[in-house]
């Protein structure tokens, strides 16, 4: 028996263009470190494949979303620490004390929680990073609570709070108001960094780290510039590099005639004899169903070829009939250079960051180079 060794959609990741692309955050401010964002396994590039490589090299932090990714990155035996990047819930605080994950505050209960688990593991390993809310509305404490934070923390003998952060809102979208944010946040962490001798202060994602100073922040978060998608425009955009391609593979060609429905709902209508490949991805990929209702197409050989009809769970159909050669097997370019996930976002009328973290457990995540037998 023969055992195809080929998947029929996956991911292909080039994670020499995320370290690229590492490099490029770091120069966006000399000296500025960094905790790049690899939520949401490395925004679908696959999370061990991304961390294992970043892990090389100076970096603060590895960005997560949860401890189920942090636990990841422990399996994976990265050397840098998870950092949460969102509220914690009480149940995971004393791993994430006796881990020396990272992790932020936003109430006086999460003070007292933390000091009383580390009072009891005589152990002050966590490393808290106080929250601001400077606009977010989703995590930290009202400016205004600064004042009443410090005492606090002055009572709480066994935490350590390593740094001060904030979440810009709208980077990429009103100056005015980041602006402000940036203002709050420098006298927050001022008032902070009194009291307290501070590690890390950090406030910007992608957007905010391309288009505003750091300072008076010294750590920046990066997560999709790292995958070489440039939220916003600025000198530094131009350098990055996209690091994915999704691809998949063409699974049946044949001829249809005039007049022959296609997919679900009969949406489509042949009009002329018209060749038809069947296409081995679907929506259960991530493919988004929606993008139908376009002008939407997938690339072979570099040649756009119209999606016929709906999205189905895991097959697409599409016209090759410009396309004498194609075959059974053939690759099939769904994200890449011919078809930025910036044009698939505009068709699925959503961002960049859903498109890629929607890419599905389906699609094996394979390092650039690793099915060479098949490119062409
Ligand atoms: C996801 C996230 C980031 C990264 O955002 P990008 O826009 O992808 O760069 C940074 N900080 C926090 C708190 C996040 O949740």
């Amino acid at each position: 028996m023969r055992i195809a060794n080929t998947p029929r959609a996956w991911v292909e990741v080039d994670t020499e263009a995320i370290a690229h692309n590492l490099g490029i955050a770091r120069q966006a401010a000399e000296g500025v470190n960094l905790m790049p964002i690899v939520k949401a396994n490395a925004y679908g590039h696959g999370l061990e494949l991304v961390a294992r490589r970043l892990d090389r090299e100076e970096i603060a932090f590895f960005g997560v979303a949860n401890v189920g990714e942090a636990r990841r990155l422990e399996r994976a035996g990265v050397s840098t620490r998870p950092f949460i990047l969102g509220p914690t819930l009480p149940e995971e605080r004393e791993e994430i004390l006796l881990s020396s994950w990272g992790c932020l505050i936003s109430s006086p209960e999460e003070i007292a929680h933390f000091e009383s688990l580390s009072a009891a593991h005589r152990d002050n390993r966590c490393s808290l990073h106080l929250a601001v809310d400077t606009g977010m509305g989703r995590e930290g404490f009202l400016p205004h609570q600064m004042a009443e934070v410090v005492q606090l923390l002055q009572g709480a003998a066994h935490i350590r709070i390593e740094g001060v952060m904030s979440h810009y809102s709208a980077a990429d979208e009103d100056p005015t108001f980041t602006k402000q944010q940036l203002r709050i946040f420098a006298g927050s962490s001022a008032e902070i960094r009194r009291r307290f001798p501070l590690m890390y202060s950090h406030i910007a994602a992608s957007a905010g780290q391309l288009g505003y100073p750091i300072a008076p922040a010294n750590l920046a978060r990066p997560g999709l510039m790292l995958y070489g998608i440039a939220p916003m425009d600025s000198p530094l955009s131009g350098s990055l590099r996209p690091a994915l391609r999704l691809l998949s593979r063409v699974v049946l060609v044949r001829e249809l005639p005039a007049g022959h429905t296609v997919s679900y709902g009969h949406t489509f209508t042949t009009t002329r004899p018209t060749r038809v490949a069947t296409i081995g991805i679907g929506y259960a990929d991530g493919w988004p169903r929606r993008i139908a209702a376009h002008d939407s197409y997938v690339c072979i050989s570099g040649r756009r070829c119209p999606i016929l009809g709906r999205i189905t769970m895991d097959l697409i159909m599409a016209d090759v009939t410009h396309l004498p050669d194609v075959k059974a097997g053939d690759i099939v370019e769904l994200i890449g250079p011919n078809l930025p996930v910036t044009q698939v976002a505009e068709w699925a009328e959503t961002i960049p960051w859903e498109i890629f973290t929607g890419l599905g457990v389906r699609l094996p995540r394979l390092r650039k180079g690793a099915l060479t037998h098949l490119s062409k």
